[in-house]
């Protein structure tokens, strides 16, 4: 039968990292090279349909900022889903984005669907973070994991589908 599910999802990450260009990828088909920060935080929906059901995502985009950090729980408690960005061309952006694997999984909700996305997979010339690396690090905290890039739309419905798959039927 067909479900519709509704499902809070949260983007947590580094500032830079590309969380707002894979939210307007995601939502609107669209990149803008210079992406205006986010302040706070955003809210976006999106609608997918699965195999057996409709997902209604509703997306809290976090800024990222240290000083915005005491509001994330805010947007991650009841979250169904999360998607920690980091970018593939800078290392301390994987490392905050592991940080936030940490807090997620002391103070999140245990049954959370959580995606890790090695963003910018475009600039290959760049790149500081191997798939390998992310990959491991992924599998060994119970994440899936996918380089994404905002820029040329790679992986970036694939992620939210993948997503939808995996939330919990009712
Ligand atoms: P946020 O702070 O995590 O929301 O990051 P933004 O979405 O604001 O993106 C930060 C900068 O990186 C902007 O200039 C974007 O245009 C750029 N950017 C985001 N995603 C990509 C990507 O996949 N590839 C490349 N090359 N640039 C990206
Ligand atoms: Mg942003």
């Amino acid at each position: 039968g067909n479900q519709n599910i509704n499902a809070k999802l949260v983007l947590l990450g580094d500032v830079g990292a590309g969380k707002s260009s894979l939210v307007l990828r995601f939502v609107k088909g669209q990149f803008v090279e210079f992406q205006e920060s986010t302040i706070g935080a955003a809210f976006f929906s999106q609608t997918l349909a699965v195999n057996d059901a409709t997902v209604k995502f509703e997306i809290w985009d976090t800024a990222g900022q240290e000083r915005y950090h005491s509001l994330a729980p805010m947007y991650y408690r009841g979250a169904a889903a999360a998607i920690i960005v980091y970018d593939i061309s800078n290392q301390a952006s994987f490392e905050r984005a592991k940080k936030w694997v940490q807090e997620l999984q002391a103070q999140g909700n245990p049954n959370m669907v959580m995606a890790l996305a090695g963003n910018k997979a475009d600039l290959l010339d760049s790149r500081k973070v191997t798939a390998e690396e992310a990959q491991v690090y992924a599998q060994e905290h119970g994440l899936f994991f996918m380089e994404t890039s905002a820029k040329t739309a790679t992986n970036v419905n694939d992620i939210f589908y993948e997503i939808a798959k995996r939330l919990p039927r009712v």
